[in-house]
C-alpha cells in the first residue's frame, strides 16, 4: 500500500460530509466513523465511493467473536479500503476477521486498534491495566499482528519503536496536528513530517482540515508536508 493522508469525516450528516467532499477535485482518502455511519448508515459510504473516494471504515469493532465478525460480514460488500476492530476484542476475533476476508477474496486491509491516541497513563491506571503505556501498546500490537492483523493504529509517536520491535507493518496514525495548531482532546500528537520521519504510513486527519478555514488548503499543505522526502 502507499503512503498518504486520509481524512476523518467526522461529520453529524451525510449532507455535510457530502459538501465538504464536493470541495475536493480529485478523489482522496477519507474515513467514516462511528458519528457519521450510524447516523446514515451504509448508504453514504456507497455514496463516497462511488464517487471514486477510498474509505477506511473505522467502526472499531470489538465485541466476542462471533460478533465482531458479523459486524464485518455486514459491511463486507462496501468493498472499503481499511477496517478495524480494537485489540482487546482478542486473537480469536482477529483470526476470525482475517479468515473472512481471506475466504471472500477481499483485499480490504485489516487494522487493529492498540491505545485510542487520547489516552494517556493515568487512564490506564484508571482501568487498572498494568504497565506502562508504551509496553501496553507494544503487546497489543505484537498480539494483533501474530492473530492476523495487518495493520496497527497507533500514535505517530509509538511507530518507530514499534516497527523495531514487531516488524514491519502497515502504520495508521491519528492524532496529527500541524504544529501551529492546538492538539484539541489528543494526548499523544505529531506533525505530518515528523510522523513520516517516525515510520507512519497513513496519517488520520479530522479537525485541522475540516475546521480550517479553506479545508483544501489545509489538506493539500499536510499532505504535501506527510508526503515530501526532503522536508
Ligand atoms: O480531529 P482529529 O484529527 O483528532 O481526528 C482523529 C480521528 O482519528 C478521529 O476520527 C478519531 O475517531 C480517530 N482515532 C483516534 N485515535 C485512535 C483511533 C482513531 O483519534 N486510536
Amino acid at each position: 500500500m502507499d503512503r498518504d493522508l486520509i481524512v476523518a469525516l467526522d461529520f453529524p450528516s451525510g449532507d455535510q460530509a457530502l459538501d465538504f467532499l464536493d470541495h475536493f477535485t480529485d478523489p482522496i482518502f477519507v474515513k467514516v466513523g462511528m458519528e457519521l455511519f450510524y447516523k446514515e448508515g451504509p448508504r453514504i459510504v456507497e455514496e463516497i465511493k462511488k464517487r471514486g473516494h477510498k474509505v477506511f471504515l473505522d467502526l472499531k469493532f470489538h465485541d466476542i467473536p462471533n460478533t465482531v465478525l458479523g459486524a464485518l460480514r455486514s459491511t463486507l460488500d462496501l468493498d472499503v479500503d481499511m477496517v478495524n476492530l480494537h485489540i482487546p476484542a482478542g486473537a480469536k476475533a482477529i483470526r476470525a476477521c482475517k479468515d473472512l476476508l481471506e475466504e471472500e477474496g477481499k483485499d480490504t486491509l485489516l487494522l487493529g486498534v492498540t491505545i485510542l491516541t487520547s489516552m494517556e497513563e493515568e487512564d490506564l491506571k484508571d482501568l487498572q491495566i498494568q504497565g506502562s503505556l508504551k509496553d501496553v501498546v507494544k503487546a497489543y500490537g505484537g498480539l494483533g499482528l501474530r492473530a492476523g492483523l495487518g495493520g496497527l493504529v497507533c500514535s505517530a509517536q509509538e511507530v518507530e519503536d514499534l516497527k523495531k520491535d514487531l516488524g514491519d507493518f502497515v502504520a495508521v496514525t491519528p492524532g496529527i496536528r500541524p504544529s501551529q495548531y492546538g492538539a484539541d482532546d489528543q494526548k499523544r500528537v505529531m506533525t505530518p513530517k515528523d510522523a513520516r520521519r517516525a515510520g507512519s504510513d497513513y496519517i488520520v486527519v479530522g479537525r485541522p482540515i475540516r475546521q480550517a478555514a479553506d479545508p483544501v488548503a489545509s489538506y493539500k499543505a499536510m499532505r504535501e508536508e506527510f508526503l515530501r522526502e526532503d522536508l
